[in-house]
């Protein structure tokens, strides 16, 4: 093993992990690329990494600079990471309805937090707009400067995959692989994915949940969305730069009824603990793995850490009052969340 210069370094060059149960059931081999493992537990360490890479690059983020972001917390704590590793502040905007844990997380990574009201992207005071007119105050009175990371129309986050998720995929399967299925929050992971592998003839599939819009894009041309999702970090409204030019073989639309129980079981019996656009993204592998049939290798993304969402996904009382299926051994929620 060699040894990582830092943590920035460490990023990426995840394991790929078989789900046994959904294998077998498909007669294909489902892969899930275990995101989790990257040193802030989630998929957007790569984005981070990326962001504050191009921005050096650019010259725009200085020595001691801020990174200002909004985020549903995963590409914050990435930034917050991999930013402290690197000798910058970060300060993150977050709609008040993301997990508590992750918002703790950010605490603890040492990012300065802004909780505002959840909003649509039409809304002015949405936390993506907010987080940009901050950005832009900051940046004329913090003594370094600031910059806003833009995850969503910086495509240094599409590249980020295009460098190293999409190449790690196919050096790992030994470009043995037929079938790709992720959703879609920038759209980063699965466009940059897409760019490196749907050239080689991979069937590239959008896992989209209830309430996004994605799905009905690429079936009908028109940006319709509805239902809803409890997952956190994903579900579209809109093409954002980082999706521009990309278009999926296959579109499938998930219930949260339908992904939950992937997670459910795969924690129980095989001891994977994944936040839910992971039971996402295997919904939609298993169903990329139907319209393939048996013999195919498919690759998912696991996208974060369970334990992230512990007083949400993992916690009886919530699901049973969202009217969502609740696992026998699932307990009630520790004591101390109210
Ligand atoms: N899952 C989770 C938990 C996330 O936080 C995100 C990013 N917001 C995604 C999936 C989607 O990744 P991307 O932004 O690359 O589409």
């Amino acid at each position: 093993m060699r040894i990582a210069r830092d943590l920035a370094d460490a990023v990426g060059n995840t394991p790929l992990i078989r789900l046994r149960r959904v294998s077998d059931e498909t007669g294909c081999e489902i892969l899930g690329k275990a995101e989790f493992m990257n040193p802030g537990q989630s998929v957007k360490d790569r984005a981070a990494l990326f962001i504050i890479k191009d921005a050096i690059a650019r010259g725009t983020l200085k020595p001691g600079g801020t990174i200002v972001e909004g985020t549903a917390g995963n590409t914050g704590i990435g930034l917050s990471l991999v930013g402290a590793s690197m000798g910058f502040k970060t300060v993150i905007v977050i709609p008040e309805t993301q997990s508590e844990e992750k918002k703790d997380m950010l605490r603890l990574a040492g990012a300065e937090l802004v909780q505002v009201p959840a909003a649509p992207y039409r809304n002015p005071n949405n936390y993506i707009h907010y987080s940009q007119r901050l950005a832009e105050q900051l940046a004329q009175t913090e003594p370094n400067g600031a910059i806003w990371a833009n995850q969503f129309d910086n495509t240094a986050n599409r590249q980020a995959h295009v460098e190293t998720t999409g190449p790690e995929i196919w050096e790992q399967t030994g470009g043995k692989v037929h079938g790709f299925s992720a959703a879609a929050g920038s759209g980063g992971t699965l466009a940059g994915v897409a760019d490196v592998l749907q050239p080689k003839g991979v069937k590239i599939a959008l896992a989209d949940p209830m309430g996004a819009a994605l799905y009905s894009y690429y079936t009908t041309g028109e940006l319709k969305s509805e239902g809803g999702s409890i997952t956190e970090g994903i579900g579209q409204g809109r093409i954002t730069k980082n999706l521009e030019g990309f278009r999926p073989d296959y579109a499938y639309q998930i219930p949260d009824a339908e992904a939950l129980p992937y997670i459910f079981d795969l924690l129980r019996d095989e001891g994977l603990c994944l936040g839910g656009s992971s039971g996402i993204n295997i919904a939609g592998a298993v169903r990329l793995a139907r319209d393939l049939g048996p013999g195919h290798t498919i690759v998912t993304i696991l996208c974060d850490y369970g334990s992230r969402y512990q007083s949400k996904l993992f916690n009886r009382d919530f699901l049973a009052e969202k009217g969502l299926p609740v696992p026998s051994w699932m307990t009630r929620a520790p004591a101390s969340i109210p």
